[in-house]
């Protein structure tokens, strides 16, 4: 598929469409939702775009889906044009989670209820509900499958008697994303006992997530400053490096070109350092078949997507939806109830139970990697 988004984005909704009931029960007749998703670069937004959208079509209502191609002015015009146009509620996936105040006071004040989509809003009261997946295990799941990947763990998480020392660096997301702090967060947590015991090294002393960002979770930006930490702190590719902290394939395989460039081997097997992921993107899970990523983190957008259709009729139909966290995400005015959802590590040995048995993706795509 042209996006790699059709597998990603196929719903449970082919039931409701094939099973020859009755068309929806029209709750959602005359009401539009305003969809926000950040980018189109990245297939995973693609795909929550589909699925959000066929999802509410199929309950009945009419959806009004924008991608913003990462700018933040682009977002916030797509989304007064939202209001303006009177949509009834609002479900955002945001770039910047700061910029987006003086749209959620204008939803606000038309009783638009907005939703924020697996990346928190911050900044506002005007954030209703948030849908989203535990984003510091998720850093905690990146770092505990780097740590399989050199051996210090086994894939059941229990410590081997792997001493090491081994040299490995450190990569963030990007700082005007909420989730990045969370990924970071849980993944050093995890990292830290062995950079302490001295199990781990980072060369290049870069230790903290502002040295680590990596601005619009850019592909060429990481593989930029992989080079230039080659260049810096490894001889330009002489010395040892074992394995790189990456929290989003994208970034992983701009890592990789870089490595492979400097002449650390092709695959895992020969050489290659081991470079951690997220989001399962089909071109990273070929990767990982192949032996050159060695690991990413499942989200299944499907489910996202679901929790955010349910979360939006509720509101639609003057319900509360309901939270299973109330505790974590702290947008810097008031606490977000919360959805969460749980993700997976997916090595190569569990592609396809993870990812082609629960039809995320097909054989075929793995096979091909598109
Ligand atoms: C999402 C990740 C994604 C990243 C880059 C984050 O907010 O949670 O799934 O890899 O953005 O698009």
């Amino acid at each position: 598929s042209a996006c790699g988004g059709e597998g990603a984005g196929d719903t449970s909704g082919d039931d409701a469409e094939n099973g020859g009931t009755a068309a929806p029960a029209g709750d959602g007749e005359d009401l539009t939702v305003g969809v926000a998703m950040p980018t189109q670069t990245s297939e995973r937004w693609i795909a929550d775009g589909n699925s959000v959208q066929e999802g509410l079509e199929e309950a009945g209502y009419t959806v009004d889906l924008q991608f913003a191609g990462d700018d933040i002015p682009t977002q916030s015009q797509q989304i007064d044009q939202m209001i303006t146009n009177g949509a009834d509620a609002l479900i955002i996936a945001a770039i910047d989670g700061t910029a987006l105040s003086s749209q959620l006071e204008a939803a606000a004040a038309a009783d638009i209820p907005v939703i924020a989509y697996d990346r928190l809003i911050r900044d506002s009261e005007n954030v209703d509900f948030y849908v989203t997946f535990d984003n510091y295990n998720v850093g905690v799941q990146q770092a505990t499958s780097l740590l399989v990947g050199l051996g210090v763990l086994d894939e059941e998480g229990n410590e081997t008697d792997e001493a090491g020392p081994f040299s490995i660096e450190l990569f963030a997301g990007s700082l005007d994303d909420n989730n990045a702090h969370f990924f970071w967060q849980g993944a050093m947590d995890t990292l830290q006992p062995y950079l302490d015991s001295g199990v781990l090294e980072v060369p290049s002393g870069q230790m903290d997530i502002e040295q680590a960002a990596t601005l619009r979770w850019q592909q060429e930006t990481a593989q930029k400053r992989m080079e230039d930490l080659l260049t810096s702190s490894y001889g330009g590719g002489s010395e040892e490096l074992h394995g790189v902290l990456s929290p989003y394939d994208g970034l992983s395989r701009g890592i990789i070109t870089a490595l492979q460039n400097a002449g650390y081997g092709t695959t895992v097997a020969d050489g290659l350092p081991v470079v951690s992921g997220q989001d399962a993107e089909i071109a990273s899970v070929k990767l990982i078949a192949d032996d050159v990523q060695f690991a990413t983190i499942f989200k299944d957008t499907r489910l996202l997507a679901e929790q955010a259709i349910v979360s939006v009729e509720a509101y639609l139909q003057g319900e509360e939806p309901e939270a299973n966290d109330t505790e974590t995400y702290d947008n810097g005015v008031k606490v977000v109830p919360s959805y969460l959802l749980e993700s997976e590590i997916v090595y190569a040995d569990n592609i396809q139970t993870a990812l082609v048995d629960s039809g995320y993706w097909t054989e075929a795509e793995v096979e091909s990697g598109v």
